[in-house]
């Protein structure tokens, strides 16, 4: 009963304050019937995985303008959708964005599965995106728990088990608090909490429609919580990449393999990234190194990338990768890091 007053008091928060975004169906539209498009609630899902709203909003605006439906993307060249991802991190995302499109054309007919079981069958689509597609598109009680939901759950119940033991725990909470009427307008209420109320750095308690039975309220132990676990601190790793450009101003790129880091993604040739890189120039011509490194932080290190560049004549051959002529190439169809390497190519 208590759950259910609270699932009540959060909606009725949602209705006045929820945030305006172009991927969604706001509480008065859907009240009044509009319902969401499962392909953008599922684009924009894969899109915020470890990204921010500000930093997917443009891209999420690009891609539904060029690829509208689920099987325009099916039909899209995979060098086009990679090309549109750059930057926006995490490429195994957009590989995998792909192969959900095409399986989701080919086998249900250009729709989305109404199902947690079908959506989580499909590439790309784990729980939290199986629970979030269900529970937003097609308003059904699916449990949605992201970093926002959790931190929000650990101060209502004032849980002090540190993550990422306490996830089990602060699912069920979660779980617990989900209704049956509108759980989709719940899901999206709860991480709007999370984003704007409820925020890991001084919660704005006093705004909050949780406050009167929240026990980290309570307790005075919001800013603690939720717990963790000390991450351990990242390794160094080092690289060179090789920038060389043609006389008649072509550039010597590759596309790097489908598996693995910025797996499929455009770059330049260069060498394996370790403790003791070995140099590996993709083309003979009098090397120059830059003064400054390109540095980039990934999941897992930091990498530290030695740039070397060097102009080359036109009939030299290179051993690997192709030279791309301007316009084909443009610096923004490169991953973050690869575009640090040609920013300070260009600069030098
Ligand atoms: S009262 Fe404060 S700590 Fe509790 S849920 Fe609301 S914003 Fe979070």
């Amino acid at each position: 009963m208590r759950e259910a007053a609270r699932a009540e008091d959060l909606l009725e928060w949602y209705d006045r304050h929820a945030r305006d975004l172009p991927w969604r169906i706001g509480p008065r539209a859907r009240a009044a019937g509009v319902r969401p498009d499962p392909y953008r609630v599922w684009l924009s899902e894969i899109m915020l995985q470890q990204t921010t709203v500000p930093a997917v909003k443009p891209y999420f605006e690009a891609f539904t303008a060029r690829w509208p439906t689920v099987s325009d993307l099916a039909a899209a060249e995979d060098a086009d959708v990679m090309a549109a991802w750059a930057g926006l991190g995490y490429y195994a995302r957009a590989r995998n964005l792909l192969k959900c499109a095409r399986v989701v054309a080919s086998e249900h007919g250009g729709v989305f599965p109404d199902s947690q079981e079908a959506l989580l069958q499909l590439p790309g689509v784990g729980p939290y995106t199986a629970g979030a597609v269900a529970a937003i598109a097609y308003d059904l009680p699916a449990t949605v728990v992201d970093g926002n939901v959790e931190r929000v759950m650990a101060r209502l119940h004032d849980e002090h088990t540190p993550l990422p033991d306490a996830k089990p725990v602060l699912t069920g909470y979660a779980a617990a608090l989900t209704p049956d009427e509108r759980p989709g307008c719940y899901a999206q209420a709860v991480m709007d909490l999370g984003a704007t109320i409820c925020t890991p750095r001084n919660p704005a308690c006093g705004l909050c429609p949780w406050r009167p039975s929240c026990a980290a309220w309570d307790a005075g132990t919001a800013a603690e919580l939720p717990k963790k676990v000390p991450k351990k601190r990242k390794p160094v790793r080092l690289g060179i990449a090789y920038l060389a450009r043609r006389v008649d101003g072509a550039w010597l790129l590759e596309r790097r393999p489908d598996k693995g880091l910025l797996g499929g993604m455009l770059g330049w040739p260069g060498s394996e990234w370790n403790e003791a890189p070995e140099e590996a120039p993709p083309i003979r011509a009098e090397w120059k190194t830059l003064p400054e490194e390109a540095r980039h932080t990934f999941t897992h290190f930091h990498l530290r990338l030695t740039v070397k560049t060097a102009l080359v004549p036109m009939e030299r051959v290179p051993s690997r990768g192709e030279f791309v002529e301007l316009p084909a190439f443009s610096p923004s169809d490169l991953p973050t890091v690869m575009r640090k390497a040609f920013d300070l190519a260009r600069g030098s």
